[in-house]
């Protein structure tokens, strides 16, 4: 029933994104966002995408989602790098989207009249389901890589890591999961960790990301661990667009 009124949402358009900014760590500027959808629902509120996006995965309804995803997120996307020509955003795709041919001709087409935009979009990929997955998953990826998209590793350190996969994907970025981030400052085995994690992905040529930074303590570790960007409740949640554009022009002022 939830699916089928998911179904509904995305054709009516009544599903919204918040965004979060990503950060440069060591001047606090605002170097993009993340896509995050949400689903106000009447009866139910507020519904997280934790309660329903493996639910979407499970019943195929992800394809629409995620297209429904990109199409609204194109339009700020297209004010922000008027703005900044580098501003980039993240959105969150499952590897189910990436064995579908259909989603990625439709991406074909939603960037054709525009290419260079794909440069300022970041696909993000988690490790685990891109290790379940085929060759074909795989080859569409290096295929919008190709395209000009850049490619970001998520929730790195969770899951059933397999380190070749940092060099099998076409990455530029990798995110290190808030699991490791959140309390780092009081966790010397994460600091370990995250360490080590931030020095591999340098020598690969990625740059990294560490999600659920809550405390200015915790940004100015991560600047001496040399994190390139930090995420976090530290700097935002993730805002109704309207919100963060005057969170982003405070940040720019
Ligand atoms: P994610 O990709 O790891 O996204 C980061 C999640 O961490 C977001 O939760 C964000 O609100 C939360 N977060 C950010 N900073 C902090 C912090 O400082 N502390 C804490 N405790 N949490 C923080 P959200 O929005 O509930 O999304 C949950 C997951 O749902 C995402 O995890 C992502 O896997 C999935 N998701 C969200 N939007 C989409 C989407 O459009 N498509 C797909 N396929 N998945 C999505
Ligand atoms: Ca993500
Ligand atoms: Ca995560």
């Amino acid at each position: 029933k939830l699916m089928a009124e998911l179904k509904r949402a995305i054709g009516s358009n009544t599903l919204d994104l918040h965004y979060q900014p990503l950060v440069d760590t060591y001047n606090g500027q605002f170097i993009g966002a993340e896509a995050l959808i949400r689903w106000p629902h009447v009866e139910y509120g507020l519904i997280m995408p934790d309660e329903f996006i493996h639910i979407a995965e499970k019943t195929g309804v992800i394809q629409a989602l995620s297209l429904w995803v990109i199409r609204t997120a194109v339009q700020p996307l297209k004010a922000w790098v008027n703005i900044n020509p580098d501003f980039l955003l993240s959105v969150n795709v499952s590897a189910l989207n990436l064995q579908d041919n259909k989603f990625i001709s439709a991406l074909h087409i939603l960037f054709e009249d525009d290419l260079k935009l794909a440069n300022n979009m970041i696909l993000e990929v988690t490790e685990s389901q891109m290790m379940t997955d085929t060759q074909h998953a795989m080859k569409n990826l290096w295929d919008l890589s190709e395209l000009g998209f850049h490619i970001a590793i998520d929730d790195f350190g969770t899951g059933y890591s397999n380190l070749a996969y940092l060099t099998k994907l076409p990455a530029s970025e990798l995110k290190i999961d808030k699991a490791f981030i959140l309390n780092l400052e009081n966790e010397p085995q994460n600091q370990v960790l995250v360490a080590t994690a931030i020095q591999l992905a340098h020598n690969l040529g990625l740059k990294v990301v560490a999600e659920g930074v809550e405390s200015e303590d915790t940004r100015i570790l991560l600047g001496k661990l040399s994190c390139d960007f930090c995420q976090g409740f530290h700097f935002s949640r993730a805002l109704p667009l309207q919100a963060f554009n005057g969170l982003y022009a405070d940040n720019r002022a």
